[in-house]
């Protein structure tokens, strides 16, 4: 059994850890809540004082945080975590599950192979139930050998696990497929909100469009109007969930990528205006599928929600 460093802890992290300890793995864990370290702690996990605490000579380092600028901040900065465990000798094993920009990820990674350690990208999809339930798939970027020495410990917290490409690919796959999920979402939403108005009872509507082809994930297993799908957010008043302040940072992400390397993505570029326009309203911590209301809101004849 492994000894890991994980750094980031919170709504994703936590419970991620939480499936290496089941696996049997030591886990040093580092995070800026205190309440994280608690919890880890309790799920039988160390807590350490600084990520380089956590890192040092672990088997296996594995971050989990908001955003590139983290990562890059843990990874890279003056005493970053790549000077101190080249510095170990125990040649560890480097994992960033953090959902990031690709330029971020291909930098870290760079600058990891410079001194000598291998390191994947592997953003994960499936939420924070995907996190507990140990059922996450995970989307890597890296060489081969680093992705089959990162398989046990990804298989510990995952089911589908797929080497997208080399550095960065696992991210450039993420944001991808979010684009997709942040339009599908907005799609079923006015789907839903044009058959509200139509008078359609929304129930059967849903079992027609859930088996043909109007179909999608955001559909079927996140029904954005309250009813349908019992477990989906907005039966409970759109707690996310998935933030749509996260699922923001993935579109701007998209269109960040997009503008870079000239593809065209208008239905993601306006699905984008759309949460910006929902987080504008204050409403950034709800689940993403309240793009629902926001619709319903926007128009001439309010249904009940
Ligand atoms: P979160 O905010 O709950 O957790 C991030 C944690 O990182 C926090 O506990 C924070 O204190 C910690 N942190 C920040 N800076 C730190 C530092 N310098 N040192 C140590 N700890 C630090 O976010 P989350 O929901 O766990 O998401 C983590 C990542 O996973 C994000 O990139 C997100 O986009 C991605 N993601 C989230 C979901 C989801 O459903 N929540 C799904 C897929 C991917």
């Amino acid at each position: 059994m492994a000894t890991i460093g994980f750094v980031g802890l919170g709504n994703m992290g936590g419970p991620m850890a939480a499936n290496l300890l089941k696996a049997g793995h030591t886990v040093r864990g580092f995070d800026l809540a205190p309440a994280t370290l608690d919890a880890l702690v309790a799920a039988g996990g160390q807590k350490a004082g600084s990520a380089t605490a956590a890192a040092q000579g672990a088997d296996v380092v594995i971050t989990m945080l908001p955003a590139g600028q983290h990562v890059r901040d843990i990874w890279l900065h003056q005493g970053g975590l790549i000077d101190v465990l080249k510095q170990g000798g125990n040649n560890p094993l480097l994992i960033d599950s953090s959902t990031i920009d690709v330029d971020s990820a291909r930098v870290v990674g760079e600058a990891a192979k410079e001194a000598g350690l291998a390191m994947i990208d592997a953003p994960v999809s499936g939420g924070v139930v995907g996190a507990t339930e140990g059922t996450l798939t995970f989307m890597c970027g890296g060489d081969e050998a680093a992705f089959r020495r990162a398989l046990p410990f990804l298989q510990a917290m995952g089911k589908n696990i797929v080497l997208a490409g080399g550095p960065g690919a696992g991210q450039a796959a993420k944001i991808c497929n979010n684009m997709m999920v942040g339009i599908c979402m907005v799609a079923a939403s006015e789907g839903l909100l044009l058959a509200d108005k139509l008078g359609l009872d929304r129930q059967k509507f849903w079992d027609i469009a859930s088996t043909s082809s109007g179909q999608s994930f955001a559909l079927s297993k996140m029904c954005p109007a309250p009813g349908p799908v019992p477990a989906a957010a907005s039966n409970r008043d759109y707690a996310a969930g998935f933030m749509t302040a996260l699922m923001l940072k993935d579109m701007k992400l998209s269109q960040e990528a997009a503008e870079a390397t000239g593809a065209a993505t208008p239905l993601g570029a306006h699905a984008t205006s759309i949460y910006q326009a929902i987080a504008d309203a204050g409403e950034a911590r709800k689940d993403f599928s309240f793009v629902f209301r926001w619709l319903n809101d926007q128009g001439r004849n309010k249904v009940a929600s």
